[in-house]
């Protein structure tokens, strides 16, 4: 299928299957094993430019944008699910500073994570408070020119290797939601430490971590935006992050099928290729149809928020303002609705197919020397982190049934 990818884009993508397909497949298998981060994989990636896809040139990125962003990850996630995570974890606390982060803050910790001088890692999740952010504990105190953060946070991906955490607390536990505030951390800040390693089904060359914060004194220049606005600030970065999640799932989709379909062609039972067994095409033809079909809806969402954050982005770099306020100004649209249901339907999609490959392949599709039980176990996370997919389904039909009321106020006003 065309979908009419800029030359920049097809670049990324060519250049992210490249490295995919010739220093992350061979190693993947170690590091799944050996639980460790990929370093050298990590090293090849910031070589090539791709650390920040979706960073503006200006700010030390590629300026691909969001669709940029996706083809990259999908074409890394082909080949390994958790080292594509290991990468574009930086992502995840990237985007919270390019929308709502000041000038100053862009320059200080964006770019170093666009050029990968610098990893980076998003921590909203408590023990308590998983898909019920507001149940936030850590808190926040203004004391003077730093608040003092306590509490824990956890399944913090890409903790402990990271050094720049974008980190969520309440600034007013008895303002519930409007007391979440969002903060810049720096590895080493004192009184910021890393807790219990978790050891997982899937991704596991990206580490996930408990952090501690026991009177950690975060300078007040390191707020992100306003205090109270920290449901804004994970909200508007899921709408831009999703799509990352959605092309994860997507990749580890296309990876399983491609091994699956290396493998049917060739093995023979009753005399014959198991390719040609019906029972074996016809989910072929569904895994194959469930994958355009997500990558459709995905490169579309992608390139329609593009075009509708392109212009507040470009706005802000320019006036020195921030880019969630030049968002406000323009009348961006809401993307919660579209990322959520790409994140729904190509993780979904991923869950499905990579079973369904094991499946075609028999016995030896369940051997851990054999690539496709890994996208099975990889598959899994992409239905549960950025908010469940339980949770995006009531997201999505909370935003349906919004258009529909205010669709018909509109009629009833005509
Ligand atoms: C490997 C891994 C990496 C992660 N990385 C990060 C990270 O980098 N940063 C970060 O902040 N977090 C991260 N997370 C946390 C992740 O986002 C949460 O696990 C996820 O949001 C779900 O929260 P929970 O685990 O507390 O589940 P719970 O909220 O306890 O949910 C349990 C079940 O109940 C369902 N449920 C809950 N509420 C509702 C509802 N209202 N309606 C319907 N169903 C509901 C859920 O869908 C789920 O099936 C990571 C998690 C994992 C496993």
């Amino acid at each position: 299928m065309d979908y009419e990818l800029t030359e920049l884009q097809q670049e990324v993508a060519a250049t992210a299957e490249r490295i995919a397909q010739q220093k992350i497949k061979p190693v993947r298998a170690r590091y799944d094993e050996n639980e460790e981060f990929p370093w050298e994989i990590v090293n090849e990636v910031k070589k090539a430019g791709l650390m920040g896809v979706y960073v503006p040139e200006a700010l030390g990125g590629a300026g691909a944008g969001n669709l940029g962003q996706v083809l990259a990850s999908e074409q890394f996630s082909r080949a390994c699910g958790g080292i594509a995570l290991a990468v574009s974890a930086s992502c995840l606390c990237g985007t919270p500073i390019l929308l709502f982060g000041t000038p100053k803050q862009r320059e200080k910790f964006l770019t170093p994570l666009a050029t990968g001088e610098k990893l980076g890692a998003f921590t909203i999740t408590e023990p308590s408070a998983g898909s019920d952010a507001t149940a936030t504990k850590t808190t926040a105190k203004l004391e003077g020119d730093h608040y003092v953060l306590n509490g824990i946070k956890n399944f913090c991906s890409g903790g402990e290797v990271a050094d720049v955490y974008v980190v969520f607390a309440s600034t007013s536990l008895k303002r519930g939601a409007r007391g979440l505030t969002a903060f810049i951390v720096e590895k080493g800040t004192p009184g910021f430490t890393f807790g219990k390693k978790e050891h997982k089904m899937g991704i596991r060359a990206s580490p996930t971590y408990e952090l501690v914060f026991q009177n950690c004194k975060v300078p007040k220049e390191n707020l992100l935006y306003k205090e109270g606005y920290g449901l804004f600030v994970a909200q508007g970065t899921f709408d831009l992050s999703r799509p990352g999640v959605a092309a994860q799932g997507l990749g580890i989709a296309q990876g399983a099928l491609d091994e699956t379909m290396a493998y049917i062609r060739v093995r023979k039972q009753f005399g014959q290729a198991i390719s040609s067994f019906q029972a074996i095409q016809h989910m072929l033809a569904d895994c194959g149809t469930a994958i355009e079909a997500s990558r459709a809806l995905l490169y579309a969402t992608a390139k329609a928020m593009d075009n509708s954050v392109g212009p507040a982005v470009e706005a802000a770099l320019k006036k020195g303002t921030i880019v969630f306020d030049e968002m406000t100004a323009l009348d961006v649209k809401r993307w919660t609705k579209e990322s959520g249901m790409c994140k729904v339907y190509c993780s979904d999609t991923a869950m499905k197919v990579t079973i369904d490959c094991v499946q075609m392949c028999g016995g030896i599709g369940y051997m851990r020397d054999f690539p496709v039980e890994k996208f099975m176990r990889d598959a899994k996370i992409t239905q549960i982190y950025e908010g469940t997919n339980q949770i995006q389904r009531n997201e999505i039909a909370m935003m349906m049934i919004k258009e529909a009321a205010s669709k018909a106020k509109e009629a009833v006003a005509a």
